[in-house]
């Protein structure tokens, strides 16, 4: 009989601090075979586990449920009981019949109701499933491995990429860890916490410092000496009790020298700690500076990405800039649903006043300003980065004095020009452009800007982080507290 594999997932990423909840509408829910349909020739973590599975060995593969969602505020009780019961449910008819089971999961995801998501899911599925089927799942480089995961599973890999372009490759690797401990490998895993959050440049692992530790994990997995490794940086914004950056290696049967790496990676990065961390200019004196150059300027907001959990419906850039009459055409993006109605009672042509900002996260002070009705459109636009379909909801372009504004009724990543071009605006026509993003290609914007501010503003995914108020973290954490030490201490799970 053909060994049979389970695969299954559960994934988002959340800003704690973002006060809108997730609710279960904002999930996206591949059923039965529509995993494979959806997932076969992309660059997923799912695609790269399936066609190893089958190129690798005679399979019978089941897939039950995968579930994703935009990041976002964290999972309303309702919305986590729903999305977790349909994800046991999807199981339970294979208890008995499966050999294996693969999880792609995120790491950073939370509930009101439940800070360890993706730990409940391992502990479920182990519960039913029993000890003799091993079980292997996968994580971003911005997941938070808990206890529980590393208890009930019995392997683990992860991106190693920032910005993330091996997801494909991080399911290849799960598959081929799970197919190995099929064949009779044994992880032990090891794995050291470093009491530290991080963000910033130098975590980009083609350029940045952190990189170097990724590369050591990549040269012993290429030579077969570990089974699977990986460093994990956490998600600064998803505050929950193990929220750190970590090292995991897993051998088969070595704990020896699993600890070692892991100790030797662990003290590597605390040592660049400092590094990784923000360089922020304050909102005043970028907009300041900006006031007398030349242009394009780019100011980046960061705090304010939809990409990272932000509901984008800041207004500090706008506001400081109407404050000290900013003499320069900009361009910005914000969420703002009541607004986009009334430009539609407006029409396209028509004036109105409204305050603008403010509408989801209460800490932006709504800004009264009087608005031109330029454009309104549908939201369906094309992301220019993947070629695939967006959805900003109804959507208007205003103008109100030197501000052309795009305001969506929901939040949208914007890490490329998408949203602008999908309404008709070429951001290298203005002065200034507002980029609600921490990272984006060069071509983009950096290649044709003159320069970008990266903004101390606030926002719920602020590079600032202390200025994000973590309570449920353990601590004393880098940087949220002065004179953290670090004693490395190995943890051993799978060796028995
Ligand atoms: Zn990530």
């Amino acid at each position: 009989m053909l060994p049979r594999i389970l695969i299954a997932g559960i994934a988002q990423e959340i800003s704690s601090f973002n006060p809108v909840p997730t609710e279960y509408e904002l999930f996206s829910i591949q059923r039965g075979d529509e995993v494979f349909d959806i997932n076969k020739g992309t660059a997923t973590a799912f695609a790269g586990a399936i066609e190893t599975f089958e190129n690798q060995i005679d399979v019978q593969l089941t897939a039950t449920f995968a579930a994703k969602a935009v990041s976002a505020g964290p999972m309303s009780a309702v919305c986590w009981s729903k999305l977790s019961a349909e994800f046991l449910d999807s199981l339970r008819p294979y208890v008995g019949s499966v050999d294996a089971i693969y999880l792609s999961l995120h790491g950073s995801m939370g509930s009101e109701s439940e800070l360890d998501p993706e730990g409940w899911v391992l502990e479920q599925t182990r519960l039913l499933f029993g000890n003799d089927v091993p079980i292997v799942f996968s994580l971003d480089l911005h997941g938070i491995l808990t206890k529980k995961m590393l208890q009930f599973g019995n392997g683990v890999t992860a991106f190693h990429t920032y910005p993330h372009v091996d997801l494909y490759d991080t399911g290849k690797r799960a598959a081929s860890l799970l197919l190995k401990i099929m064949a009779g490998a044994k992880p032990v895993i090891a794995r050291v916490r470093v009491p530290a959050i991080v963000r910033g440049d130098e975590l980009k692992t083609d350029t940045g410092c952190f990189g170097e530790q990724i590369r050591q994990i990549k040269t012993l997995e290429a030579a077969d000496e570990i089974l699977s490794g990986g460093f994990l940086i956490g998600n600064p914004f998803t505050d929950v009790p193990e929220l750190c950056c970590q090292a995991f290696i897993i051998t088969d049967g070595d704990q020896e020298s699993a600890e070692k790496i892991a100790m030797q990676l662990a003290s590597e990065f605390w040592g660049n700690r400092e590094k990784m961390q923000s360089r922020l200019i304050p909102l005043e004196d970028a907009v300041s500076e900006a006031s007398s150059m030349t242009g394009p300027i780019i100011f980046t907001d960061a705090a304010d990405a939809p990409s990272s959990g932000s509901p984008g419906d800041s207004n500090s850039i706008i506001a400081e800039m109407v404050r000290t009459g900013y003499p320069n055409t900009v361009l910005a993006p914000i969420t703002d649903a009541g607004v986009v109605q009334m430009a539609i009672s407006a029409g396209i042509g028509g004036s109105f006043m409204a305050s603008i900002g403010g509408s989801l996260d209460p800490r932006f002070t709504p800004l009264e300003m009087g608005y031109e009705v330029k454009l309104l459109s549908d939201g369906n636009y094309i992301l220019e980065s993947w070629g695939v379909p967006q959805y900003s909801g109804p959507t208007a372009v205003l103008k109100s004095g030197i501000f052309t504004l795009v305001v969506t009724s929901q939040p949208v990543s914007l890490f490329d020009r998408s949203l602008f071009l999908g309404q008709g605006l070429n951001p290298q026509n203005f002065h200034s452009i507002v980029v609600k993003s921490p990272h984006c290609q060069p071509r983009f914007f950096d290649d044709w800007a003159e320069h970008n501010f990266n903004v101390d503003a606030p926002g719920s995914t602020s590079a600032n982080l202390r200025s994000l108020g973590h309570t449920i973290c353990e601590r004393p954490i880098f940087p949220l507290d002065e004179g953290v030490r670090f004693s490395p201490q190995v943890e051993i799970y799978g060796a028995n």
